[in-house]
């Protein structure tokens, strides 16, 4: 960058949420540059199933925020070339305590659209659903899961080609002003700024996001071979009803957890939870486990794959296939928070989603966020 260049919005981080400012700003027209350290999009974006889940989620606001997401995704995957590999979510009840939560689920605002199944339904609906003691299922045929490692990439570029944004890559951002951003490669100037860095608590602003008690989770991964079946959409377990707060913050979740406790102290104490989706050659992304510190150790640990595929064995009824790649990812996480949206300064917005579902609710947010500064932008 010889020169300074000037825009209506910078934003740091080209992961899915400050993608997502970035398409709301410039669907109203702004001219908008993205600015990542990474030669590309490395982070949590790239690492996760790719899974965009509406079911399950907080009640309220994220449910909100991820039906909207689901829709700008379905919107903008065929302009963008991104397949949409599979619909729905079929959450396998193996308890009866898990089949209460269920019920309970199903008759509020959250259950809209969805079916519960019994037994011999979810077996013939689901055929691969072949481990002892199915009880019965969910089906939610709200989410969408896209292969992510394809589909940042992609929706970058689109953003580039359709919208014009600018992207600078490899070009850290090392401190932000009202009215700009200086970086590794030279000063941008832009009206308003948007901070998206993912889980770097301690680049920009770390104090507003320390006061906030975010802290970092790390997740391990596997992929596996093609099982010879196809789902019919993602599939979750009840270890997903105790995690996922659209389920677990109903009453009836308490007496599953407590059972959970009893007979899955391990999956429990890694917080572990089975979310299963297939990718265009019939591999499986298969996880996953849930380790908290501000510096998570980097590795994987057999121990813990180990839990995750005993759960797949246990909802699936047959081996587990071969293990063809394993990594790890991490994302920022807050325990009492769904997301981070602070305003350090004029014209200037911090944004986390620090529930691990950025994928999910990233659009939405970036609508309200891009809102926020448009009216701020007028007001002075
Ligand atoms: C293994 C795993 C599985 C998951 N599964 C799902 C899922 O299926 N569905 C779902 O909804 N969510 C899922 N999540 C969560 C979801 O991936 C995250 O919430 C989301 O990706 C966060 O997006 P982001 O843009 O904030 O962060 P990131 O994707 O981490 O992007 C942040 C970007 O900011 C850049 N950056 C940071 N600081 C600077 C700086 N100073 N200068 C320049 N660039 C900077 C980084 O280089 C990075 O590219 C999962 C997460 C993980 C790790």
């Amino acid at each position: 960058m010889a020169n300074a260049k000037s825009y209506d919005l910078a934003v740091v981080g080209a992961g899915i949420v400050g993608m997502a400012c970035a398409l709301a700003a410039a669907r109203r027209g702004k001219r908008v540059v993205v600015i990542d350290r990474d030669a590309q999009a490395n982070g949590a974006s790239v690492r996760n199933f790719g899974f965009v889940t509406v079911t399950g989620q907080a009640r309220g606001e994220m449910w909100r925020r991820a039906h909207r997401t689901r829709d700008i995704w379905a919107e903008v995957a065929p302009q963008a070339r991104i397949p949409l590999l599979h619909h729905g979510l079929v959450m396998a009840a193996r308890r009866p305590e898990s089949m209460a939560v269920l019920e309970a689920f199903i008759n509020t605002e959250m259950g809209e659209g969805c079916r519960l199944l019994a037994a011999g339904e979810a077996r013939r609906d689901h055929p691969h659903l072949a481990g002892d003691g199915l009880l019965g299922a969910l089906w939610s045929p709200h989410e969408l899961r896209v292969e992510s490692r394809q589909a940042i990439p992609r929706l970058a570029a689109w953003l580039g080609e359709k919208h014009e944004v600018t992207f600078y890559w490899g070009a850290a951002a090392l401190s932000v002003e009202t009215g700009r951003v200086l970086t590794t490669r030279g000063l941008i100037e832009a009206a308003a700024v948007v901070v998206c860095p993912g889980d770097d608590l301690f680049t920009l602003f770390p104090e507003p996001i320390a006061a906030a008690g975010v802290t970092r989770c790390k997740l391990q991964m596997l992929r596996l071979a093609d099982p010879g079946f196809r789902i019919s959409g993602a599939v979750m377990s009840d270890l997903g009803l105790a995690r996922y707060a659209g389920y677990a913050a109903l009453p009836q979740a308490v007496p599953l957890v407590e059972r959970l406790r009893d007979e899955q102290p391990e999956h429990l104490a890694h917080g572990i939870h089975l979310i299963v989706v297939q990718s265009r050659d019939g591999s499986l992304v298969v996880g996953d486990s849930h380790h908290y510190a501000d510096t998570p150790d980097p590795f994987s640990h057999q121990a813990v794959d180990d839990l995750i595929l005993d759960e797949f064995v246990q909802v699936f009824g047959q081996p587990a296939p071969p293990v063809v790649e394993r990594w790890t990812g991490t994302y920022a996480s807050a325990q009492d928070r769904l997301v981070l949206v602070t305003t350090p300064m004029n014209g200037v917005r911090l944004v986390m989603v620090t529930t691990g579902a950025g994928a999910s609710t990233g659009f939405a947010l970036g609508e309200e966020v891009v809102a926020g500064l448009m009216e701020e932008g007028r007001a002075t």
